[in-house]
């Protein structure tokens, strides 16, 4: 009935399919980072999976990670200085890096542009996935709503 049952059942199909067996953990584990998609780092969803699971390992949650992460569900977001998060959005997507509440947000990208972002390449040159992050501020009001976009200028934090 709820969009985490669904879920499940997606899970299970590509776990199956990987040749892999679901497991309540590595459902548990999914289920974390579909409920709060704050991309979370492995720490925290450790921290969130001990409530429903208290005899977990975090080894067992980073193998579980890594399992949905092959199977295609979950993606890794890494940025720098930062531990690995992870992101159940499969959308390609771009990140929004609040620097000064530390919150990542997803930002949607329209299909031309990934299409020429791909162009700028040399030739012979296939790129398998691109990352965008935008860093920043957020939570201002948007002047324009709908018209977001990552036009917007990339501010380069220093380091
Ligand atoms: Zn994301």
């Amino acid at each position: 009935m709820n969009s985490t049952d669904k879920s499940c059942a997606t899970l299970t199909k590509r776990l199956t399919a990987s040749g892999l067996r679901p497991t309540p953990q590595r459902e548990v584990v999914f289920k974390i980072i579909l409920e709060k998609r704050d991309h979370p780092t492995a720490d925290e969803i450790f921290a969130r999976v001990k409530s429903q699971l208290p005899t977990i390992s975090l080894a067992t949650v980073y193998n579980c990670l890594e399992t949905l992460v092959q199977c295609g569900l979950v993606r890794q977001v890494n940025l720098e200085r930062g531990a690995t998060r992870y992101c159940p959005n499969l959308h390609e997507h771009a990140h929004f890096h609040d620097e000064a509440t530390g919150q990542i947000h997803d930002v949607d990208l329209p299909a031309d542009l990934m299409a020429q972002l791909r162009e700028v390449l040399p030739a012979g040159f296939a790129a398998n996935t691109i990352e965008l992050t935008f860093r920043g501020s957020a939570g201002s009001p948007p002047e324009s709503a709908g018209q977001r976009g990552p036009a917007a200028s990339n501010a380069h934090g220093s380091n």
